[in-house]
This record gives C-alpha cells, sequence and structure tokens, in this order.
C-alpha cells in the first residue's frame, strides 16, 4: 500500500502551494507510486467567514491594502496570542478538519503555512491521530511567529537565519534542520535560453526582462513595465500578472501585434518564463527568489510586499545575491548598465552557491526516512 502524505497549505499567494508543488515532485523523483501525495486548502476549509476567504482577502490586501495586511501580522505576530487565537478558533473548525484529515487518511502531514500549524496539531490531539507533523518554513528570513510551535515533531528551516529564529521562538534545537528552501526540481540550469524562447514563441534575440509579483501579482509592476518600456524600448518585457486580472487587463489593452512586450496572466511554466529571460524583476516573494536563484538569473527585487517579506531583501542584499531597488527609473538604469559588453552581475557567486540546490531533494528525503520509520 503506498504510504500518504498530506499538505497543510492555503492560497494566501502562490508560495505555500508552490512549496508543496515541489515536494510533491521531489518525492515522486524519489519514491515513485510508493507515495501518495494530496492537498488541501484547510483555511478554506474551516467554511469560517473571513478565514474561509483567507487567499481572497490575502490577494486583496497585499495588492491594495498592504497597511491592513502588515497590521494583522503585527496584531498576531506572538507565540502566546497565536495558541490563543487557535483554542478560540478551532473547536469552531474541528470537525471539518476531522472530516479533510479522515478523507484522506494520511500517515504523515506536511504544514506549509504558518496559520495552520497550531491547528494541524491540535486536530491530531483531538482526533487521536499518530502520524508526525512536519513543518516546512517557506519564509526565509522575517516570519510570523505562528511558523515555530514545538508540538511539530520537525521544524524544516529555508535559511541558516530562519533556523535561528526558530530555535529563538522556543522550538527544541533537536526539531530544527536547516535543510534549504523546497524549490520545484524543473528550476535548474539545465534549461536552453533559446529553447525556452522559441516555446514562448518570443524574439529570440532581444535581452529579455521578466517582471513577476508572485501569485497575486503585487508591487509596483505597472509602473516598472511602464518605466521599462519608455527608457529601454528595445528590451523585451515577460509580464507575469497572476492572478491579478485587473493588471492583466490594463497592461495588455490596445497591445500591437509585434510588441516586445508581452504579458500573460497565472502562468504554470514560470521555469521557461525564467529561462527565456535575461533578468528577473520580483517583488520580494521568497519562492520566486529561490527558483531565480536555483535558475541563476540575475535579480532585482522591487519591494516588500508586507512585513513578512522585509527580511527576503535584506538575505539577498547581505549575501550579495542580487539587486534592491524600488524606483522604476532606477530598475531601467540596471536592466541598461546589464546589457553593456563589460556588465559584470554583482552577485557573490560563492554564497550563491552556498545556498543549497535541492531543498526539495532534502527535505523530501527527512519525509520519506520519517515514512520508513513508522513501519
Ligand atoms: N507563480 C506561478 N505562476 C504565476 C505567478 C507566480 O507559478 O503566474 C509562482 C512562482 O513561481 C512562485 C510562487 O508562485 O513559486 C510565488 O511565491 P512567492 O513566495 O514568490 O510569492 P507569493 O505569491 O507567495 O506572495
Amino acid at each position: 500500500m503506498p504510504k500518504k502524505i498530506l499538505f497543510a497549505i492555503s492560497d494566501t499567494g502562490g508560495g505555500h502551494r508552490s512549496a508543496a508543488l515541489a515536494l510533491t515532485e521531489a518525492i515522486r523523483q524519489a519514491a515513485g507510486e510508493d507515495v501518495n501525495c494530496t492537498m488541501v486548502d484547510f483555511l478554506k476549509a474551516t467554511q469560517l467567514p473571513g478565514i474561509r476567504n483567507a487567499p481572497a482577502i490575502y490577494n486583496y490586501a497585499s495588492s491594495r491594502k498592504v497597511w491592513l495586511y502588515d497590521f494583522f501580522f503585527r496584531l498576531t505576530n506572538d507565540s502566546r496570542r497565536m495558541d490563543r487565537i487557535t483554542n478560540l478558533l478551532f473547536p469552531l473548525a474541528a470537525s471539518r478538519f476531522e472530516a479533510e484529515i479522515r478523507t484522506v487518511n494520511p500517515d504523515l502531514v506536511v504544514v506549509v503555512h504558518p496559520l495552520l500549524v497550531r491547528a494541524i496539531c491540535a486536530a491530531r490531539k483531538k482526533g487521536g491521530f499518530r502520524w508526525p507533523v512536519i513543518t516546512v518554513v517557506t519564509d526565509l528570513v522575517s516570519f510570523h511567529a505562528s511558523w515555530a510551535y514545538a508540538e511539530s515533531d520537525l521544524c524544516l528551516a529555508p535559511t541558516e537565519e530562519a533556523a535561528r529564529i526558530l530555535a529563538q521562538y522556543g522550538v527544541p534545537p533537536e526539531k530544527i534542520i536547516y535543510t534549504g528552501f523546497p524549490v520545484h526540481p524543473k528550476f535548474s540550469t539545465s534549461h536552453s535560453q533559446q529553447q525556452a524562447r522559441q516555446a514562448l514563441g518570443i524574439n529570440p534575440d532581444a535581452f529579455t526582462v521578466l517582471i513577476t509579483g508572485g501569485g497575486v501579482g503585487s508591487g509596483k509592476m505597472y509602473d516598472i513595465v511602464k518605466t521599462l518600456e519608455k527608457v529601454c524600448p528595445d528590451k523585451q518585457l515577460l509580464v507575469i500578472t497572476g492572478n491579478n486580472k485587473e493588471l492583466y487587463q490594463t497592461l495588455s489593452a490596445g497591445r500591437q501585434p509585434g510588441s516586445l512586450t508581452h504579458v500573460y496572466g497565472f502562468v504554470n511554466n514560470m521555469e521557461t518564463m525564467m529561462a527565456a529571460s535575461d533578468i528577473v524583476v520580483t517583488k520580494a516573494g521568497p519562492g520566486t527568489i529561490m527558483e531565480v536563484l536555483a535558475m541563476r538569473r540575475p535579480l532585482v527585487i522591487t519591494q516588500a510586499v508586507g512585513v513578512q517579506e522585509t527580511g527576503n531583501i535584506d538575505f539577498v542584499v547581505n549575501h550579495k545575491l542580487g539587486f534592491s531597488c524600488s524606483d522604476p527609473a532606477g530598475i531601467a538604469q540596471i536592466v541598461n548598465r546589464m546589457t553593456q559588453p563589460d556588465a559584470a552581475w554583482a552577485v557573490n557567486s560563492e554564497n550563491l552557491h552556498k545556498i543549497p540546490a535541492d531543498g526539495a531533494g532534502k527535505i523530501a528525503g527527512l519525509i520519506r526516512e520519517r515514512l520508513a520509520s513508522l513501519t
């Protein structure tokens, strides 16, 4: 009988689902048919007003009302407060959690969303289940206190900084393992830029800039696109608007065939998009940052959308892994500078090599070890 893994996620942004998909693929590559993976959006599954709409609320707040998002982040960013919130809210959703869990009947649960760590552990206790809980942290440095919970059996850190912070929050050291970030194996250096451009049907020769804003399509993408079109008209722009339909429509309107700007909605071939590009401009989303680094593309971080992303900028800048520039004119300058014959990309390649390239594989290995120890 194949073993069953349940990923507890929520589609607040694109990063949590991407991490679960990355791990599902890494586990499939390692274990084939011996392990089945299932994903459940447990915030939606609560069916509680407000909480079940978390993906839509995150979408709205992170693209229009970041201050509101930051307010709730700060209000709840405390371990004891999170214990109290869980004690208050979990009973209202306990039966729905249990129904979802019994449907999958997992051997092991992997939590890739901070707001679900306590709730999944509470569901385990209440249902008398015995499966291990593994938390995979998907924020690089400045993260919400709710990621850290001593009742989770293992807490996997994407960076050395994250491992230290988990310990400061009180997770026992023996439960913390620095694995690296779960990047999908499809993000690698094996892609050919020419083939990627051919697959996308875009200009094969133009210097190409990929502009993205996470699953939500947030950040100042409109201003950046308009400035680059004006200041660097010979550059090809691949603009990924994600789930931001309004931005997609605004940027697509009136485009002439043959334009060097290509506008996409939510794409499922981000690796091809990155392979086709010469430089990636993105908000400080941890998933996108780590994917770009895995693809060895130059990186410009435009802004942190939400408090939890602020540390990601420091991470990139302090480790000399890319640029940080929020001003569209400054971004245009960086892009133009990159095309000069003597352009040197300001990346410390030694630091780049220190970033574990196979975080997903390492986590998949730990999960399999845990599964094997259950038999
Ligand atoms: N992504 C995608 N298609 C899109 C936009 C984004 O697959 O059209 C993926 C992207 O590759 C990354 C994730 O969504 O894996 C975004 O995660 P990140 O942590 O960068 O930001 P979030 O969306 O969670 O705020």
